[in-house]
């Protein structure tokens, strides 16, 4: 339902506050990736609301790279395991999704029959399956994403971080809204502006059919297929 993400600054309260901001559109679940960059990473889910979130964690859990979700369910009851983010089996990929992946269970009965799932949800398909052609292709994060664009039918808006390489975000859209606000040694995401705005009023559009891998002080948008896109950012003239 919200999404939001940050690298290369204090990333939790601007995650749980950005996610705060996108409570009004309702969602029965939430929680937080966070990573410092120098080796320790934190996960925090839970049903109800952001204040709960906040209230299960500990102040030394902080990070310069975060990515956060409220989840409005449609595959799995709202439960702590289906909230996002969602990870794969071996625990190195951390993903929030909105929107739905249709042909989820088909992909998890082709080639994840042995893949031990901790969800209910369409998301924990991609996560695991990026995971898998990671492995056995020995590819980079976004070259196992843009393998597994190749394979899901459906909406999303999603981002993604690999544990082994953290200060990276990876993002893809397709029918759900998303977009990259631009910051002086940061870069947010969100799938709405509004959740952002105290933080930047700079932003490129993402469109369908398009990945980016962004950095604290960079970006490269591409197509699914490799074409690189150039884009320049505007100015959103919004009161905050
Ligand atoms: N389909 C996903 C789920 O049920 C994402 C839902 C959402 O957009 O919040 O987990």
């Amino acid at each position: 339902c919200g999404i939001v993400g940050i690298i290369g600054k204090s990333a939790r309260e601007i995650v749980l506050n950005g996610l705060s901001k996108l409570e009004y559109r309702g969602y029965d679940s939430a929680g937080i990736y966070l990573n410092d960059l120098a080796g320790k990473e934190f996960l925090t889910k839970t049903t109800g609301r952001i204040q709960d979130l906040k209230n299960k964690m500990k102040p030394d859990e902080q990070g310069q790279v975060g990515i956060g979700h409220t989840r409005w369910a449609t595959h799995g009851k709202p439960t702590e395991a289906n909230a996002h983010p969602q990870f794969d089996e071996t625990k190195r990929f951390y993903l929030v999704h909105n929107g739905v992946i249709e042909n989820y269970q088909d992909l998890r009965k082709k080639y994840l029959n042995n893949a031990s799932f901790k969800s209910d949800t369409d998301t924990e398909v991609i996560v695991q399956l990026i995971s898998k052609i990671a492995r056995e292709k020995n590819v980079d994060a976004l070259t196992a994403l843009k393998e597994v664009l190749t394979m899901i039918k459906g909406s999303y808006a999603l981002l993604l971080v690999d544990n082994q390489h953290p200060d990276h975000i990876y993002i893809a859209k397709n029918k759900s809204p998303l977009l990259l606000g631009l910051g002086a040694d940061f870069n947010v995401i969100a799938s709405d502006a509004l959740s952002v705005l105290d933080q930047t009023k700079t932003f490129v559009d993402l469109h369908d059919g398009e990945v980016g891998d962004i950095t604290k002080n960079g970006y490269q948008i591409e197509t699914i297929s490799g074409a690189q896109v150039t884009r320049e950012p505007y100015q959103l003239n919004v009161a905050e």
